[in-house]
């Protein structure tokens, strides 16, 4: 799939389409990760179903989203499959004239022009999934409590701390002035 067709999937057409609920399928896979960039995440599985419901003055995007994406852990960098399964609502307003300013205040209800062709969803989606991220994303620990990361990753990261923090020692010009205390 190219870039336009994958975008494509986020728009939804308004113009034209006649009152009534409508359902559509999206698959957010690497392609839509690799594009969207949301935060570390540049893979994952997610299903995202859109039931919307049209009215003249009123769309509400029912979005619900199941699957799992995959992002780097921040222990040992190696990836970690984080399962998600969350509902968004969208509410559009649809106005004879969009004042301005009308947008700014909340990201679930949208102010537009009753004569927008179609709502382009691509950066809803984004936003959404990016706030359902954990704050932390490690591997889990198993039943002992101890950290399931690659343990070769996890000792040569230890090593390189090491020995970064005897390079900084050996820096450090307080270290200096104490080892010239000592001569005094
Ligand atoms: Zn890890």
């Amino acid at each position: 799939m190219d870039i336009k067709d994958l975008k494509d999937q986020f728009k939804l057409r308004l113009s034209g389409v006649e009152d009534g609920t409508y359902c559509y399928s999206i698959e957010c896979n690497k392609e839509f990760f690799e594009l969207a960039e949301i935060s570390d995440v540049r893979d994952g599985n997610l299903h995202l179903r859109v039931e919307m419901e049209k009215t003249e003055k009123l769309v509400v995007l029912n979005c619900h989203f199941e699957g799992d994406v995959i992002a780097p852990c921040d222990r040992c960098l190696l990836p970690v499959s984080i399962p998600m399964d969350f509902d968004t609502r969208l509410i559009v307003k649809l106005v004879p004239m969009v004042e301005e300013g009308e947008n700014d205040d909340d990201d679930d209800i949208w102010v537009m022009d009753e004569n927008t062709y179609e709502l382009d969803i691509f950066h809803y989606v984004y936003e959404s999934i990016f706030l359902e991220l954990p704050h932390r994303i490690v591997h889990e620990d198993d039943e002992n409590g101890n950290p399931t990361c690659d343990p070769e990753v996890m000792r040569k990261l230890e090593e390189m701390e090491k020995a970064k923090a005897e390079k900084e020692k050996e820096m450090d010009p307080r270290w200096e002035a104490l080892k010239n205390l000592k001569l005094d």
